[in-house]
């Protein structure tokens, strides 16, 4: 019979792999609770309307990617593409606003696109996302950037650039998107058919279009930020003086627009050469507008987003140390032996050991064979003979070494020796 596959664009995580995502998540954990965020734990399914609303009708994600479906009783509901429209939905329904003037909220989970999957893009990927709400000062963004840059630091990635921009306010971008639209419309025949249609909407998605001819036409365009009004202008200068103050390196791309409606003054993008195609790593911007045009109060906020498949793939292949393998095997011979084993592997986990022994009454040599197998730093070996003389020995995998460890006293001893190494 045929076996049964996961769906497309949709992977499975292994083992080898999820120390990996672990030391990702305990970084950002460490990292982020040091700038004083708390972990959100939000739904993966909500309500159709909350991304139509949020990220934009005129969005790819909205027109084109979602999973969206009717579910028994009639309601349309969507597996959310991205994070920042539910936690702002349980920001507004918990009344969050109320209890505390600036809430710094962090999440881990997967989200859903129906893109075409490819390396580095998935139809079910992972983000670790990062909101920070009520202060709307220009300094909060360089912080929040700054605590991004320091994260991928700690984990170790190398290698990339950060780049940020201002997509200015409600108030300039009207002006802005009327000036894109006359110079696009000479360029109407050469782009595709979706901007050819959001040329009357939302010009400003061209600059986010993936295809060749969009790209062409927009290379030559005017930028936004030579069209923001002054408090945007006075807002990214001042972001950009708080990077500097706290060394952290960017450049600014006025090209740079993002896959969301709801950004306001500053985004910001962190790539990679070595990714391809697929060369960003996180994104995030400032939102002033959103948790008001969800029904909320007058709050603004920013954000980010880290790909956790993206940034994994990146990681340098040698991370040994995150990998965890046994401190100890026991090795056993004979049913006496093997019944001392398996309480002392036990009582050792118990301790905090990670210790591994064999139940299947193999030979020692395979025994030992699993031992290397498992990359074990000690094995004990526990046969009649040691049991006779009241000691085992006690062999480092790597030098070969021997040394008797006696058995009254064992676990103590053991706890003592593995831990002191
Ligand atoms: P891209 O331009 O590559 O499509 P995006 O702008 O759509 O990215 P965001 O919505 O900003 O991405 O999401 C933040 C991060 O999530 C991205 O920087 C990327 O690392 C990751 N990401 C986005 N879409 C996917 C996907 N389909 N598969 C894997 N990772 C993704
Ligand atoms: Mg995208």
């Amino acid at each position: 019979m045929e076996i049964i596959k996961a769906v497309r664009g949709f992977k499975d995580i292994l083992p080898g792999e999820t120390e990996r995502w672990q030391f990702v998540e305990d970084t950002a954990r460490k990292v982020f609770s040091d700038f004083g965020f708390k972990e959100i734990k939000i739904p993966v399914l909500e309500k159709t309307e909350l991304f139509r609303r949020s990220i934009g009708e005129t969005t790819d994600i909205v027109e084109k990617e979602m999973y969206t479906f009717e579910d028994r009783g009639g309601e349309s509901l969507t597996l959310r593409p991205e994070a920042t429209a539910s936690v702002m939905r349980a920001y507004l329904e918990h009344s969050l606003h109320a209890s505390d003037a600036v809430s710094k909220l962090f999440t881990f989970g997967p989200m859903f696109r129906r893109e075409r999957p490819q390396k580095g893009r998935y139809r079910q990927f992972h983000q670790i996302n990062v909101e920070l709400l009520g202060p709307g000062d220009a300094l909060v963004d360089a912080e929040v950037i700054y605590m991004l840059m320091l994260f991928l630091e700690r984990v170790r990635l190398t290698g990339v650039s950060l780049e940020i921009n201002s997509l200015g306010c409600p108030e300039c971008r009207p002006s802005f998107r009327k000036v894109l639209g006359e110079y696009l419309a000479k360029k109407e025949k050469t782009l595709c058919e979706d901007c050819q249609r959001r040329l009357g909407t939302n010009p400003l998605r061209v600059f986010d279009c993936k295809v060749e001819g969009c790209k062409a036409a927009v290379s030559a365009a005017p930028f936004l930020i030579d069209y923001i009004c002054e408090r945007c202008k006075e807002h990214f200068r001042e972001d950009q003086e708080g990077l500097k103050a706290l060394k952290t390196a960017f450049a600014v791309n006025p090209r740079m627009v993002r896959g969301l409606d709801y950004y306001t003054k500053t985004t910001f993008e962190v790539t990679t050469k070595s990714l391809g195609a697929q060369n960003a790593v996180a994104g995030g911007g400032r939102y002033d507008r959103l948790v008001k045009d969800l029904g909320g109060p007058e709050v603004p906020g920013i954000g980010f987003a880290v790909g956790v498949e993206r940034l994994i793939s990146l990681l340098p292949e040698l991370m040994e140390d995150i990998v965890r393998s046994p401190d100890l095997y026991i090795a056993s011979l004979g049913q006496e032996a093997r019944k001392l084993a398996f309480i002392l592997c036990n009582r050792l986990r118990h301790l905090g050991i990670l210790a591994e022994t064999d139940y299947s009454n193999r030979s020692l040599k395979s025994q030992m064979k699993r031992s290397d197998k498992l990359g074990a730093r000690y094995t004990l070996l526990l046969g009649e003979n040691e049991l006779k003389e009241r000691k085992a020995f006690l062999r480092n995998m790597k030098g070969g070494s021997q040394e008797p460890v006696g058995l009254d006293d064992m676990e103590n001893q053991l706890v003592s020796l593995l831990k002191a190494r």
